[in-house]
């Protein structure tokens, strides 16, 4: 490194949930080489082949270097065209528009949607922003799309978000269980984890279950193919397995389970008329389930007879026996591991559940190798997303705005006067479209997210939003994406290491990183942006005055003196910092903001279960799984010897509940939202591909992944085809109630649909797979059901 005046740092990977550490290499302010951290322990020195070419995403040829904003007569104007502004000029725009919206339609036309590819410390200052300054709750991240029904169930099984377990579940495991999830090739690191446990143990064994056959199937001892939707089926038919063969560990459940079964007179929220009615049961457990007795839960369950299974899941009897065998065996320790297969899904809460309830009864949960453990996509899905606070009803850790003392603290910590937060839970993904749609949703700012390419139906749900003349739409953004271009205002993004940050990987890992270079031209980081943003309005300008009235002592500050100005948050200043921590923030507003910001956020977990280590240990370790108590890390939550909350002699607590139980909550099977019929006659599934990473927006800027999968196929079986006098290669109209779009047919290679079934990958801007799919989502979770729909495929 020396002879070539290289400098080295670590930084986690920008990509997926799995938080790899990459080593940057830098010289004269820009990235010249990385390679996989040794220190790491998560991937030991491995990326994939997204991971290695990382640092070519900040290098493409049309990075965004200055402010753009729609212009007529030097005005702006919704229909004119994008001209280069200042900062000055794009914010005072939005601010004057932001005042006249809250002015005349109050704090719920304000919007914003934020992302799982945020740093902790730009959801943090977006969450402060949204509720403590505009006190709208009207702030949802794009993990609504990835994983709010993995995140809602956590809360609903165990009052505590994310997994119990980590990635040493990997070394420790007997059989792994995929439940739609694709590993080899959407969590490629991790997937060299379970083969190298694979090929060291001989008695390991892997089985994936899918609606088709991809990398991981080909890859397992048994890759199991059932009908789309009909996952919910063969978990019931697990868990009657479990009690008609006398496996339940009833010990373990008398003293650590309650049951409960769920209320099924709650619909998909197929309109999102219907999903507004029920926003409110994000948080109320009544309304969703009720207590019942192990005995109905058996009942419910016997129903799911092994013919059952088999004829609605079209998995053979065989193949379904054996996975039943090995849930069900004391001996076997299993690793049951899901992501967007089971997340993606208009029952996604439902099937969260059922793998809980599996691994309840059999009471293999919280222990090495016994873990059912939810994969997410985004790279702080958990740290950002979720731990900040992000989601339209959540507070930071685990908190909700519906919850009187949850905000009270939440206002004691921001130092806010009391009664000022909001109690509403705000709009969510889907329903944010819809109101844009209607005009309701007026004022609204989207960052870290390509949301017109990765939102469902979005030629009549999104799109119209956008261009609606009520409506000002900002999209902050490194490149030009089609979300930028449908917006009025294009703000230049700092990304990855151009600026100091931290993501919180899948397993509760809190990963730290430095800024080492400079951002091109003026792009600045989303953390500057809110900051500079907020000086903008003053407490008079947004707050009521019958708060003021009780809190004069606000009256006349700007929200950043308020949400963020140094001594508001405790932080170090500029003068007594070292180089490395001369970031682009403290350069600009004279002090430490992420120590600060840092420092505030800790006091929401600490001593709660959701204990961090103090701001400088992060910039030294590879990482810390919260919680991080007396300097020692947690693996395994819930377990006593293992997890420092859990009390002596008490064996399991499950302490995220008041009587630290776990929620066994019975569901039923439902069919889903839309199937094939007669016109529509084949199942579309979407999803992604190894080498791009979600809309492509970074990925396919770099060359070599760009030559290596240029753009998207349809996916079909060669019989399908046939039937269809298609070819190989030949262009075709994919087309659903919602819209059509044109891709090429491919019959060969890695996904290899059963009749039936089409698969389109969403990476590719120019096929917006999203205009076909449908807007159906879970009606408790909210998230959205990217994995079935009906379409029809003809030639173009
Ligand atoms: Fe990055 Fe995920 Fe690949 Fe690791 S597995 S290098 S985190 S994209």
């Amino acid at each position: 490194g020396d002879e070539l005046r290289l400098k080295w740092d670590k930084a986690p990977c920008r990509f997926c949930g799995t938080g790899c550490g990459v080593m940057v290499g830098t010289r004269d302010g820009r990235i010249v080489a990385t390679h996989g951290d040794m220190r790491a322990e998560v991937n030991r020195g491995l990326n994939c082949v997204k991971g290695y070419f990382l640092s070519k995403i900040l290098y493409g040829s049309d990075r965004l270097t200055q402010p753009l904003m729609r212009m007529r007569d030097g005005r702006l104007d919704k229909d004119g065209e994008f001209r280069p502004v200042t900062w000055d000029q794009a914010f005072d725009a939005m601010a004057a528009h932001w005042k006249r919206v809250l002015r005349e339609k109050g704090p719920e036309a304000v919007g914003m949607f934020g992302s799982g590819q945020w740093t902790m410390f730009e959801g943090y200052a977006a969450t402060k922003l949204m509720r403590g300054g505009f006190r709208s709750n009207n702030l949802d991240p794009n993990a609504r799309h990835c994983m709010a029904s993995a995140a809602v169930t956590f809360i609903r099984t165990f009052g505590s978000d994310e997994p119990m377990g980590c990635y040493d579940d990997f070394e420790h495991a007997d059989a792994f269980v995929l439940w739609g999830s694709n590993m080899a090739e959407m969590h490629p690191i991790l997937w060299t984890r379970v083969t190298d446990r694979r090929l060291s143990a001989r008695h390991v064994r892997i089985h994936t279950l899918s609606t088709y056959q991809h990398r991981t199937t080909e890859l397992s001892d048994a890759g199991i193919i059932f009908k789309p939707g009909t996952d919910l089926v063969i978990l019931n038919y697990i868990a009657n397995h479990i009690i008609q063969s006398g496996a339940v560990n009833r010990d373990f459940v008398q003293r650590h389970v309650n049951i409960r079964m769920a209320n099924t007179d709650i619909g998909y929220g197929l309109r999102p008329e219907h999903v507004l009615e029920q926003r409110a049961q994000h948080a109320n457990d009544a309304q969703v389930s009720h207590p019942a007795d192990f005995e109905a839960y058996a009942r419910l369950m016997s129903e799911y007879t092994l013919d059952r299974a088999h004829e609605v899941s079209g998995v053979p009897k065989p193949q379904l026996e054996a996975l039943a065998r090995l849930y069900a065996d004391p001996k076997t320790k299993v690793m049951s591991l899901w992501t967007m297969g089971m997340n993606q899904h208009v029952r996604g809460v439902w099937a969260n559940h059922m793998v809980y309830n599996i691994h309840l009864l059999t009471g293999k949960i919280s222990e090495p190798g016994n873990s059912p453990f939810s994969l997410t996509g985004q790279p702080s899905a958990c740290g950002t997303a979720r731990e900040v606070g992000c989601f339209a009803h959540r507070l930071p850790a685990d908190m909700q705005v519906t919850n009187p003392e949850h905000r009270r603290t939440a206002e004691e910590i921001w130092k806010l006067p009391q009664g000022l937060l909001p109690s509403r839970v705000g709009y969510h993904a889907v329903l944010q479209d819809r109101m844009l749609k209607d005009g309701k949703l007026n004022a609204y700012w989207i960052m870290c997210n390509n949301n017109l390419q990765t939102a469902p139906n979005t030629n009549n749900e999104t799109y119209p939003g956008y261009r609606n003349p009520a409506n000002l739409i900002v999209v902050s953004d490194p490149y030009p994406t089609v979300t930028a271009l449908a917006a009025d205002i294009i703000l230049p993004t700092a990304m990855w290491v151009e600026k100091e940050g931290a993501y919180g990987n899948a397993e509760r890992r809190t990963q730290f990183w430095r800024q080492l270079v400079d951002a091109p031209g003026e792009a600045r980081s989303d953390l500057w942006q809110l900051m500079e943003f907020s000086k903008r309005f003053t407490t008079d300008e947004v707050w009521p005055a019958e708060i003021l009235d009780r809190a004069p002592e606000y009256r006349g500050k700007t929200l950043f003196d308020v949400l963020y100005r140094n001594g508001q948050v405790d932080s170090v200043p500029l003068s007594e910092l070292g180089a490395e921590q001369k970031n682009q923030e403290s350069r600009a507003f004279g002090f430490y903001v992420h120590k600060g910001l840092w420092n505030e956020y800790v006091r929401f977990g600490n001593d709660h279960g959701h204990d961090y280590a103090d701001f400088d240990t992060y910039h030294e370790v590879r990482g810390l799984r919260w919680p991080v108590v007396r300097g020692q890390e947690t693996k395994w939550r819930y377990r006593e010897g293992l997890d420092p909350y859990v009390e002596a002699g008490s064996g399991v607590q499950f302490y995220g509940n008041p009587d630290k139980k776990a929620n066994l909550i019975g569901a039923p099977y439902e069919p889903p939202a839309e199937v094939p019929d007669a016109e529509y006659d084949l199942w579309l599934v979407t999803g992604r591909v190894l080498e791009h990473w979600h809309s492509g927006s970074m990925t396919l800027r770099v060359p070599e992944l760009y030559r290596a999968f240029p753009s998207a196929l349809l996916y079909m079986h060669p019989e399908d085809a046939q039937q269809r006098g298609l070819r190989r290669g030949q262009e075709v109209r994919i087309v659903s109630r919602r819209g059509e779009i044109r891709s090429r047919v491919e019959i060969r290679g890695r996904n290899r649909v059963p009749r039936g079934v089409v698969y389109v990958p969403f990476f590719d801007a120019s096929q917006l797979i999203n205009k076909v799919t449908l807007d159906a989502t879970d009606p408790i979770s909210k998230q959205t059901d990217f994995k079935k729909c009906a379409v029809k495929v003809a030639l173009a």
